[in-house]
């Protein structure tokens, strides 16, 4: 068996990964390449594994560097199912076509140029309509399912907590009636993130195909954050301008949402605090979000019982058209926006930075990853004059990072994550990170469970079939009855919010359809079984 290593190699980005065996070839993830030229090269560049010769495809989750571009492997032959969640396959179908139309737009406009200068016209990498087409071949399972997409394939995901929908991949392959148990990280989550659950346990594999985006850093907690997101939010309203916070439109808008309705319902955030989402994308995402609750933590449950609506807020608006962003364009200040991409590359959030870096009374608040070479990586690294849409803009404005929002797990969430196998990996492949992070980690591992780590560089290819050794043993008994009955109690609680939470639909729908008599037998009989 092979793997070879196709993006995400020393990079965070374009994450594609092709394991290959006599009977069967398949990719995990299928990701852009986004940050700098020399990466986003990349994109342009033919796929160096056949498209048409990949019997299927598992999608980790529906980030752009892991799915963005699957039009383009759809457009080049591969027709095969792709697998992934139910919450993935419905964000992937905003996701897609929006990164189809910004590709569409950048080629438009970079066009224009081209033509005034008479050279060679550029195509977008895929269209809106490839991206519509290519949603027909997602099939999607649930957690926790196996599936078989080959013979000699099973596959199951797992929640990775990281963004709705994501997942860890286990995939057994059978070579030469030798099993092989691989898992494919995705992106990991952070603990105690807003909304969605941790990230789980996995007890064995032999090879661990492991993100180390933060594999050198540790996150601030969720409280510390939430205090630093409230200082912003009133040193920009001393000031008088505007607080822009670049952010993803898919997990870290709606964890945002979250957050500030928290601070609404403790009386922290001044009542007549204004808050746009200019982000169509995040509108829709938040939709999913909304329609997702069995994906939710337990705290986010109790607050929907408690008859919250996390993604609701006095002041907040959503600006769904164009009119609406450039009305938001033109305000004097006093604005929380909110507005993506989330590393300042494209979209709106670009009109928003035109408009308000050169105040010194605004403030750019970052609360997710920049990659090397993107704007907004060059902002926090502190260059004072940046052009955007083609103008020189001076940075005068306060730039300032919370990087508690992370979805990523940091160094130690990785290192307790790894420390929950019960059997030694033969390899752990760190990829998914930049080099710096992927070196300390490396070195981490290599002292703290001594197991063989490799970085693999892009379009690096590995045998997995070299002579089996025995694998030895971490630990000789994970089994520890107290966290088993901790477990057990948390699953029983969940189960009790799960109840309540499919009581309360039922209810209002029964009581909305008028069906009384109905509702009380139903009741009734369900208190019986219950309680005797
Ligand atoms: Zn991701
Ligand atoms: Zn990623």
């Amino acid at each position: 068996m092979k793997i070879s290593f196709h993006g995400a190699a020393r990079t965070v980005t374009g994450s594609f990964f092709v394991v290959e065996t006599d009977t069967v070839r398949f990719g995990v993830d299928c990701g852009l390449f986004q940050g700098k030229s020399s990466v986003k090269e990349r994109n342009y560049q033919p796929f160096r594994v056949e498209p048409s010769d990949l019997d299927f495809l598992v999608l980790t989750h529906a980030h752009i560097d892991h799915s963005g571009l699957i039009p383009k492997l759809f457009v080049q032959g591969f027709k095969g199912p792709i697998y992934c969640t139910f919450a993935t396959a419905d964000l992937a179908a905003i996701l897609l076509p929006d990164s189809a139309y910004i590709q569409e737009m950048e080629v438009e406009r970079k066009n224009r140029k081209l033509t005034r200068a008479g050279k060679p016209l550029l195509t977008p990498i895929y269209t809106i309509e490839d991206a519509h087409r290519c949603l027909e071949l997602f099939q999607p399972y649930g957690y926790d399912e196996i599936f078989k997409p080959a013979p000699d394939v099973e596959i199951r995901l797992r929640d990775a907590g990281h963004i709705l929908g994501s997942s860890i991949v286990e995939a057994w392959v059978t070579e030469n009636g030798q099993k092989t148990k691989l898992v494919f990280s995705g992106d990991l989550g952070n603990v105690r993130q807003r909304i969605i659950k941790d990230p789980t346990r996995i007890e064995s594999a032999e090879y661990i195909i492991l993100e180390s985006t933060y594999g050198d850093r540790l996150h601030q907690a969720n409280t510390t954050r939430m205090d630093r997101l409230l200082e912003a939010i009133e040193y920009t309203r001393r000031k008088g301008g505007n607080l822009i916070i670049p952010a993803f439109a898919v997990e870290r808008t709606q964890d945002l949402i979250y957050d500030l309705n928290l601070l609404n319902k403790q009386g922290k955030l001044p009542k007549d605090q204004k808050v746009y989402i200019d982000s169509p994308l995040a509108i829709a995402a938040t939709e999913v979000f909304k329609r997702s609750a069995e994906f939710y933590d337990n705290e986010t449950r109790q607050l929907l019982m408690e008859g919250a609506d996390p993604f609701r807020l006095p002041n907040l608006e959503y600006s769904r058209t164009r009119e609406d962003s450039v009305a938001l364009n033109e305000s004097a200040g006093g604005n929380i926006i909110i507005s993506a991409s989330g590393m300042c590359d494209a979209g709106r959030i670009k009109h928003h930075l035109k408009h308000n870096l050169w105040r010194p009374d605004s403030t750019i608040l970052f609360v997710g990853y920049q990659a090397i070479g993107t704007l907004g990586r060059r902002l926090l690294d502190g260059e004072k004059l940046v052009r955007i849409h083609g103008e020189q803009v001076a940075v005068k404005a306060d730039i300032v990072q919370i990087d508690g929002y992370s979805a990523h797990a940091d160094q130690a969430v990785i290192m307790a994550w790894l420390k929950r196998f019960t059997v030694r990996p033969k390899m752990i492949f760190l990829v998914h990170g930049e080099e710096q992070a992927q070196f300390t980690l490396a070195q981490l591992i290599a002292d703290e469970l001594g197991v063989p780590v490799s970085i693999p560089d892009w379009l690096d290819e590995f045998d997995l079939s070299s002579p089996q050794e025995e694998q030895s043993v971490i630990q000789p008994c994970e089994f520890n009855p107290e966290v088993f009955s901790k477990k057990r109690e948390l699953e029983a609680e969940e189960a009790y919010l799960q109840f309540r939470l499919d009581m309360n639909r039922h209810f209002q729908s029964s009581l909305e359809a008028g069906q009384y008599d109905e509702l009380i037998r139903s009741l009734n009989a369900a208190r019986k079984v219950i309680l005797g």
